[in-house]
């Protein structure tokens, strides 16, 4: 057997994850997803040039929910490569209203229902309601002939039913947006900070690494932490904490797991879900 046929037939790329943008493709290797379109249209099309794709290979877009940094790139990139756009319905409308977003066809909306899952491409996807204030606020669960992935980004609290989809995949991009010191000490307004910290706010590298630890079994291959803030984190930290968390609940992950964060502005390649 050669190397590439035993690499998974599911990818997972990240072109941008953090509060300055985030946009992932999620798929096969000549056809898939794009989940966020939080960069320029110009910087996702260099990203899937950079993989050998092209927005020929997108046959839709998935939205989190409608704040700036999950839609920046919609509008110039549906003008110019118009595909489906799945959202929940309360984002649609944040989209319609959006003032990045309003000019976006409407004719290119799909409504997405949670715990209503549909298929793209092959694979079953499973909406999932978030605490967060952005408007229609979801995750995605996705399966791809047994490949699964969760992606779990933007969310204040870890409520039963985003804790029941992370526990569901073997692949999870999970949120681990601020260092509670580093937040807490840091120059950001007492109002922000707050709402940071809020229900309907990030999570915390401690509050994903605990449940992490928790849920972790070896028959996991990924786990990328991601939306880290530039200001409140650092890739050190988040693992550093993650690590912690491992060591006090005696888990020792196997050495087939991989766990990295999510670079902001940088391509991952394929990681083979
Ligand atoms: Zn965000
Ligand atoms: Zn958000």
């Amino acid at each position: 057997m050669d190397l590439f046929s035993c690499l998974s037939p599911f990818v997972f790329c990240s072109f941008a994850s953090g509060s300055s943008g985030n946009c992932y493709y999620v798929g096969k290797q000549d056809e898939g997803i794009l989940v966020d379109v939080g960069i320029t249209a110009q910087q996702i099309l260099k990203n899937l040039a950079q993989n050998d794709l092209s927005m020929f290979n997108v046959k839709a877009v998935l939205i989190t929910h409608d704040h700036i940094d999950h839609v920046k790139g919609l509008e110039v990139l549906m003008k110019n490569h118009p595909v489906p756009i799945y959202a929940h319905a309360d984002c649609l409308q944040g989209l319609a209203e959006g003032s990045a977003t309003k000019k976006v066809d409407s004719a290119l909306f799909r409504e997405v229902e949670t715990s209503q899952p549909f298929g793209l491409c092959g694979i079953t996807i499973e909406a999932f309601p978030v605490m967060h204030d952005g408007r229609g606020a979801v995750g995605y669960h996705f399966d791809y002939e047994g490949h699964t992935l969760t992606i779990a980004t933007d969310i204040g609290m870890l409520d039963k039913v985003v804790k029941e989809q992370i526990r569901r995949a073997d692949n999870l991009v999970i949120e681990a947006n601020y260092d509670v010191e580093m937040l807490e000490k840091g120059s950001y307004p007492y109002i922000l900070k707050q709402r940071i910290a809020g229900p309907f706010g990030h999570l915390s590298n401690d509050e994903s690494a605990k449940f992490v630890a928790e849920i972790y079994r070896p028959e996991m291959k990924n786990i990328m932490l991601c939306h880290l803030s530039e200001n409140n984190n650092s890739p050190e930290r988040a693992l550093q904490c993650l690590y912690q968390q491992f060591r006090r609940k005696h888990v020792h992950p196997d050495v087939n797991t991989t766990i990295f964060p999510l670079p902001r502005h940088k391509s991952t390649g394929f990681v083979y879900l």
